[in-house]
């Protein structure tokens, strides 16, 4: 299985990739977790990109393309991988497919979690209570932002897959339970 979730932040991707990607049994690849990561480790790429994560703003390609290159070769991605939060550019998705081609292993699912954007701001200003200081991003300024560079960049990539009849769309609405019910049928078949 080699998975990859579509959503606007927000949208529970995060959650909803940690719990399907435990129940599959494959890895699940954060990349907004691994540059938190490098961030915290203070690594040549974390002070590269820390300025770029608490603008809300995106990591150039070129380096998001290595990262991930890199990550997919990693012996527990044998088994599949479940990717959460890339690609996020349309570049970065034509890179992808262009990646697994090479070692022919195509996408075997895209999925989009769909979340009404009003419900969004909500979810992200009460995750910006709970975790209190966990993500340096989850605030309001910088929310309106990653929702605006989400729509600029990151939704045409559902049209991307959508054109070449790849995307499924499923109800992000509802308790998490719910929505992961929703997508391990989808998956499962
Ligand atoms: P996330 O945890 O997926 O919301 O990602 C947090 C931040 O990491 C984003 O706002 C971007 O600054 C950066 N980021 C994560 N994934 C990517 C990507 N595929 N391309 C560019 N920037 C990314």
């Amino acid at each position: 299985m080699r998975i990859v979730f579509l959503g606007p932040p927000g949208a529970g991707k995060g959650t909803q990739a940690t719990l399907i990607s435990r129940r599959l049994g494959i890895a699940h690849i954060s990349t907004g977790e691994m540059l938190r990561e490098e961030v915290a480790a203070g690594s040549p790429l974390g002070k590269q990109v820390k300025g770029i994560l608490d603008a809300g703003e995106l990591v150039p390609d070129a380096v998001m393309i290595e990262v991930i290159k890199s990550r997919i070769s990693r012996p527990d991605c044998g088994a599949g991988f479940l990717l959460d939060g890339f690609p996020r550019t349309v570049n970065q998705a034509e890179e992808l497919s262009a990646l697994l081609g090479a070692i022919q292993k195509g996408l075997t699912h895209v999925i989009e979690l769909k979340v009404p954007e009003e419900i969004l701001l909500e979810r992200v200003r009460h995750r910006a209570t709970q975790g209190a200081g966990t993500r340096s991003d989850d605030n309001d300024a910088v929310m309106v932002k990653r929702l605006a560079v989400y729509r600029e960049q990151t939704a045409p990539v559902s049209a991307f897959y959508k054109t070449k009849g790849a995307l499924f769309e499923v109800d992000g609405l509802g308790a998490v339970e719910e929505v992961q019910e929703r997508l391990e049928q989808l998956i499962r078949g």
